[in-house]
């Protein structure tokens, strides 16, 4: 439903949404479990790691909304662990999900011709077959939800890929095809899940500062990884390194009736890194 008949405060508002957010651990994901559940979304989370997981319900247990957020551990790259992440949020969420937040990624700068079969199913795995498959997952509690809505609210899915998936960087082949092929994920399930009234959306950060890249376990010498560093700001327009708010910011924009009308987009939250000569 068009989100012009409401009131300026119910077009920006996420009140009795829920959510679930693959990768509310660390970085990115973080800022969006925090953002989200600001706006009084009750979120579902996951990590690898249970113990960075448990770690961080402390933090949110003492602050507010934020002590609502739930979490299960789970590898996202496999197949079973993600039937059963669906399960575990449809139950601490009530039943009931209005957005889906596929984040959780792994980088690997490798060359092409030094990935093996194994770099290559994991990386596919965790970014792209984990968003497909999650999605397929949650397709009929977000169905519903829109359903159900008394507003007749869209549900929504963000997909977080990458700027990698529009310029190429030596040693991303991989990581790069994940993020592109997730672009175009976006604008199908956009085309086909639209007469549900499931709106799906992405976000594509340029340069974050989270620990993805330590995280892919690419061993650097630190100068050439300061020349790497110097050499891609200066092609960012704004000079600076983006911060996991500014992603999460425009997720939570995403999901709300304000933009009740945006459906199949990726939009590139870079400083201006993909437009620049
Ligand atoms: P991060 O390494 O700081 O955090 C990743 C989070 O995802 C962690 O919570 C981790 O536990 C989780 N995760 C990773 N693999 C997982 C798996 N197999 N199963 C379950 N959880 C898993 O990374 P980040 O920088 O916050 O990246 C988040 C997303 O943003 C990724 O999809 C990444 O590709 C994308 N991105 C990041 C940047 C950047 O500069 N940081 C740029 C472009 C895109």
């Amino acid at each position: 439903m068009a989100a012009s008949g409401r009131s300026r405060e119910e077009r920006w508002s996420l009140a009795g949404k829920t959510a679930l957010v693959t990768g509310g651990s660390k970085g990115i994901g973080r800022a969006i479990v925090e953002e989200l559940a600001g706006f009084g979304v009750r979120v579902h989370t996951c990590a690898r790691s249970d113990a960075d997981l448990q770690e961080c319900l402390r933090r949110w247990g003492a602050d507010g909304r934020l002590a609502r957020v739930t979490a299960s551990a789970c590898d996202v790259a496999v197949r079973d662990d993600r039937e059963r992440l669906v399960a575990a949020a449809t139950e601490e969420l009530g039943g009931k999900l209005d957005i889906l937040v596929n984040n959780a990624g792994q980088t690997m700068f490798r060359a092409a011709t030094e990935t093996t079969a194994e770099d290559y199913a994991r990386i596919m795995a965790t970014n792209l077959e984990s968003s497909f498959h999650l999605s397929q997952l949650a397709h009929p509690l977000l169905a519903a939800a829109a359903a159900a809505s008394p507003g007749g609210e869209a549900s929504s899915v963000v997909n977080v890929s990458s700027i990698g998936g529009f310029v190429s960087y030596p040693a991303l082949s991989v990581y790069s095809a994940t993020k592109g092929a997730m672009n175009q994920l976006t604008r199908s399930l956009a085309v086909e899940w639209a007469k549900d009234n499931v709106r799906v959306n992405c976000v594509a950060p340029g340069g974050i500062r989270t620990d993805i890249a330590s995280n892919s376990g690419m061993k650097l010498d630190p100068e050439v990884a300061r020349k790497m560093w110097e050499a891609e700001m200066a092609r960012v327009p704004v000079r600076r390194i983006g911060e996991p708010e500014e992603i999460a910011s425009l997720v939570a924009f995403l999901c709300m009736p304000a933009a009740s009308y945006i459906t199949g987009q990726v939009i590139c939250a870079d400083g201006g890194r993909t437009v620049a000569a």
